[in-house]
């Protein structure tokens, strides 16, 4: 009599850009193998963070359920909290939303708790601030309930000029244009994208007559003003906390090589460099190699990175070396209220260029493109799989420039090198 062969077990936390596409994309890939595939998610909806702004703004967004997008693929999900994660047991903790703490074991685990806004490096901020966080205290469920309540003339305070901040403001602006809407920045406006987009933006959140506070750092958010580090003190009726974002502490926690923003640090096969059981995509992970280095947290690298992770896990557990993450920037969109925003190509590096759209044809491009991300994982069940990228051949280019002109071309292959120390930990 046969013996039935031993499954092994693949945990994926985190269902959002990233798990969720890598759960279904690696349960296809591995149909023919003895594998579980278990996803673990705390909502058992998929939060498409990109609208978030929208919802805080009191304008509907879809809820879509995890469960339904799963159905057909084999894989088991659980909705619970993830509270711990043991790496010398192989095993994570969980709470459930009802019921007692369990655990869970795995023989291989990806990591995509994703990320949230940093408030800890500015006194107050956690406090009085609101976060585009999806729900609990002062998050963006929360903000949808406080916004009307305020009378017109009310003051809104937005922290952080970053793409989510600019997004962010215009929406609260066009939303509500009774409020009188700040953006404060540490910085020159835009800085960070490039100056013809830029202009596009300063211009179109000055006609809905948003302010914009450049080059003053932020010393501390009260809970009626936000201090500024010359002296200044902006009022507010409401405040949003805008900055960077950072990853869940869980992987510290665990001893797991992170950087300073909680991000595990991660091979080119998507292999925490610490535990080669476990592999880390989307907003939780930071590659140490280019193409890629640094990655920009966006849903375009997570799917990306959720769909080159599932390609890796499966071509281990088939026996094959997996290839190494390359790939290619190919364009951005930034919204910027209703019916306008701006979207542009970009260079595989992440730099903006030409052709640039604007106004509808902008906002239509992009609510498009939001759409098509937040539904890859569904797509990607077809049989023959649905996700592509580009810039599969990045990796090997930068490997043959980087090396001597007299050594050999190896091959890509497996990082083996010796796991380095925790070290790259914060605080
Ligand atoms: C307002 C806003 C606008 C944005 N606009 C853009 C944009 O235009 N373009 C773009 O590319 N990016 C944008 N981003 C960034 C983008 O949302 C993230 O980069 C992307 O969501 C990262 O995907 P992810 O799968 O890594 O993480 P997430 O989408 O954050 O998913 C993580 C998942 O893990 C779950 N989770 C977290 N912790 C736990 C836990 N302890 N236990 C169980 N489950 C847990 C969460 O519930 C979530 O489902 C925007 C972000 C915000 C907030």
């Amino acid at each position: 009599m046969r013996q039935p062969q031993p499954t092994t077990s693949v945990v994926i936390v985190g269902a959002g850009y990233a798990g969720l596409l890598c759960a279904t994309r690696l349960a296809r890939k591995t149909r023919d193998l003895p594998v579980s595939v278990t996803l673990v998610n705390e909502t058992d909806t998929f939060t498409e963070r990109l609208r978030l702004h929208e919802y805080a703004a009191n304008h509907p967004i879809p809820w879509r359920s995890i469960p339904a997008t799963l159905a057909g693929t084999g894989i088991t999900f659980v909705q619970a909290r993830v509270t711990a994660i043991s790496p010398q047991r192989k095993a994570i903790s969980l709470a459930p939303a009802e019921g007692a703490e369990r655990r869970l074991t795995y023989d291989t685990m990806i990591y995509a708790l994703g990320s949230a806004t940093e408030r800890a490096s500015v006194t107050g901020a956690a406090e009085h601030a609101y976060t585009l966080a999806p729900r609990g205290p002062l998050s963006a469920e929360a903000m949808r309930a406080a916004l009307p309540q305020l009378p017109a003339g009310a003051r809104i305070v937005v922290c952080g000029a970053g793409a989510t901040g600019i997004e962010t403001t215009a929406e609260l602006a066009s939303s509500y244009p009774k409020l009188r809407v700040a953006l404060v920045t540490e910085g020159v406006f835009g800085a960070f994208i490039g100056e013809r987009v830029a202009r596009y933006m300063r211009r179109s959140l000055e006609r809905q007559s948003v302010a914009i506070v450049e080059q003053a750092r932020i010393s501390e958010v009260r809970a009626d003003s936000v201090a500024l580090a010359d002296g200044r003190s902006l009022p507010h009726d409401l405040c949003v906390w805008a900055g960077g974002f950072t990853a869940p502490s869980l992987a510290r926690e665990a001893g797991l090589a992170v950087n300073a923003r909680d991000q595990i640090i991660i091979d080119p096969y998507m292999r925490s460099i610490t535990d080669p059981a476990i592999f880390a995509i989307g907003d939780a992970a930071h590659a140490r190699e280019e193409p890629g280095a640094p990655l920009r947290m966006s849903a375009f690298t997570a799917l990306i990175l959720g769909a080159h992770g599932a390609d890796c896990v499966s071509d281990i557990l088939h026996g094959r070396a997996p290839k190494p993450l390359s790939f290619a920037y190919i364009g951005q969109g930034i919204a910027l209220g209703h019916g306008d925003g701006i979207g542009f190509s970009k260079t595989a590096d992440d730099i903006a260029r030409a052709p640039y759209f604007t106004g509808r044809i902008a906002a239509s491009i992009r609510a498009f493109g939001l759409n098509y991300l937040a539904t890859s994982a569904e797509r990607d069940k077809h049989p023959l799989g649905a996700y592509l990228w580009t810039g599969k051949g990045r990796y090997a280019r930068a490997r043959r420039q980087a090396a001597p002109q007299s050594a050999p071309q190896a091959e890509p292959h497996v990082d083996d090198t010796p796991r380095v120390a925790v070290g790259a930990r914060r605080r």
